[in-house]
């Protein structure tokens, strides 16, 4: 049965690429696009780098996109789901009553949100996902407090080269042996917390921080060993959950994230895309990513798989992420398993201009780049064709890396 009409939730980049992905496709339907957020979607990625730095407004950041025949409704939460009548729930900003809608194709895009830690709700103390998040950190940063950065992955580590770029006073406090070194190692971890502390980060690792200190206003983090860290602002950047709340009744498999099939289907006409989604991958167990190509190209997909379902097409793209710490730019190509091994085979460590490819069973998974930029497209070809690891890499720095496998951003 062919689609008349495809409803939305999520209007992101995930969500708006399934709109424009649509219509390229020729669907003539109507297009719905809701999203909770009244205010129109941004480039989030900019939100932990130039958007704390460069004083820019949230029109600089602006996701552009061609809405033209697309209808794009802000401000309308999607607040239930019924998969078997396809009903869906929605709350419109500033309304008090739900409003019940049928729909025909649904794809859900309601990305993630950060995660939070049972610690008391003190001024001072923030999180960062959302435009909001941003500007309330940003307002408290020009005050020129101290920051405590709870968590030393992509975001954590981005806004306390940010913060440094400012001259702020920082700490970074990373449970793991070193900052990222939950997704890309130790061995690269420990290169990135010297490179923190080359630029003034006070990085503290293998750290547990166990409360907070302060009355109304946060003043400092306490750990597990004794030690309080003093602190004027604190960031909690300790990843994000999968936003299905309002999928609670759905019936639909909501452990860790939205489940559905290689080709991004939940259900006949039901597709889930982007940070949300949890694909069963032909390489091997479900993945959930979240990360910016990632939901772009999921989003060509999605919309193949509403359009023409049952097809057997998989999502199966090699997808790449970068990272802009001081001065060093990091592109991840991939997706680095616990226990892959993991081999420098240009440049080296110490130089911070190298590029690190992850294997297993001697083929490569992933590929590490630091200020390798244009060295992108041989090795996304590698990655993408599982190639053997290249003999040099035998006589290359090399390690054994307890790597787990949610590379969450
Ligand atoms: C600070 C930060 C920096 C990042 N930097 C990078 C980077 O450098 N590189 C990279 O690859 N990735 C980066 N990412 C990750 C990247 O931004 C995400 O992978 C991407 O935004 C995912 O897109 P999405 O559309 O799936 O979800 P989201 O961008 O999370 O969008 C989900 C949308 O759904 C809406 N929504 C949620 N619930 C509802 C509801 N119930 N009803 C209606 N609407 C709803 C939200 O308002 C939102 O607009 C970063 C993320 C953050 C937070």
């Amino acid at each position: 049965m062919s689609l008349r009409q495809v409803t939305i939730v999520g209007g992101s980049v995930a969500g708006l690429g399934v709109a424009q992905a649509l219509r390229r496709r020729g669907f003539d339907g109507t297009i719905t696009v809701l999203d909770g957020d009244p205010e129109p979607a941004i480039q989030r990625p900019a939100l932990s780098k130039r958007f704390l730095t460069n004083g820019l407004s949230a029109q600089d950041i602006r996701l552009h996109a061609d809405l033209d025949g697309i209808d794009l409704r802000l401000g309308v939460r999607a607040t239930g789901f019924s998969l078997p009548d396809r009903i869906l729930r929605l709350r419109h900003h500033e309304r008090s009553s739900d409003e019940l809608v049928r729909v025909d194709g649904l794809a859900i895009a309601t990305g993630a949100q950060a995660r939070t830690l049972p610690l008391p709700p003190l001024r001072g103390v923030h999180v960062l996902r959302t435009l909001a998040d941003a500007e309330a950190l940003r307002a408290e940063l020009s005050r020129r407090p101290r920051i405590a950065i709870l968590g030393g992955g992509f975001v954590g580590s981005e806004v306390a080269s940010s913060c440094r770029a400012l001259g702020l006073e920082v700490t970074l406090l990373e449970a793991e042996p070193g900052p990222m070194s939950r997704v890309l190692g130790a061995a690269v971890g420990q290169v990135l917390a010297a490179v923190h502390r080359d630029h003034g980060t006070h990085v503290m690792a293998g750290a547990r921080v166990v409360g907070l200190t302060g009355e109304q206003h946060v003043e400092g983090v306490r750990l597990a060993d004794g030690q309080i860290v003093s602190a004027d602002v604190v960031l909690i950047a300790v990843g994000a959950r999968p936003a299905v709340d309002w999928l609670a009744d759905s019936g639909l498999d909501l452990a860790d994230g939205v489940r559905c099939g290689g080709d991004l289907t939940v259900a006949g006409g039901v597709v889930a895309v982007g940070d949300i989604a949890r694909w069963s991958s032909s390489r091997g167990g479900d993945m959930r990513v979240e990360h910016w190509e990632n939901a772009v190209r999921q989003a060509e997909v999605a919309a193949e798989s509403l359009l023409d379902p049952g097809r057997g097409r998989r999502f199966d793209a090699t997808t790449m992420v970068w990272s802009d710490q001081y001065d060093c730019k990091l592109q991840l190509i991939g997706h680095p398993q616990p226990g892959d091994e993991f081999s420098v085979i240009e440049g080296s460590l110490e130089e911070r201009r190298f590029v690190g490819l992850y294997a297993a069973g001697g083929r490569v998974r992933a590929a590490l780049l630091c200020n390798q930029p244009h060295r992108i497209r041989a090795y996304r070809g590698m990655v993408e064709s599982a190639a053997a690891l290249p003999l040099a890499a035998g006589g290359m720095e090399r390690a054994s890396v307890p790597v787990k496998a949610d590379a969450v951003h």
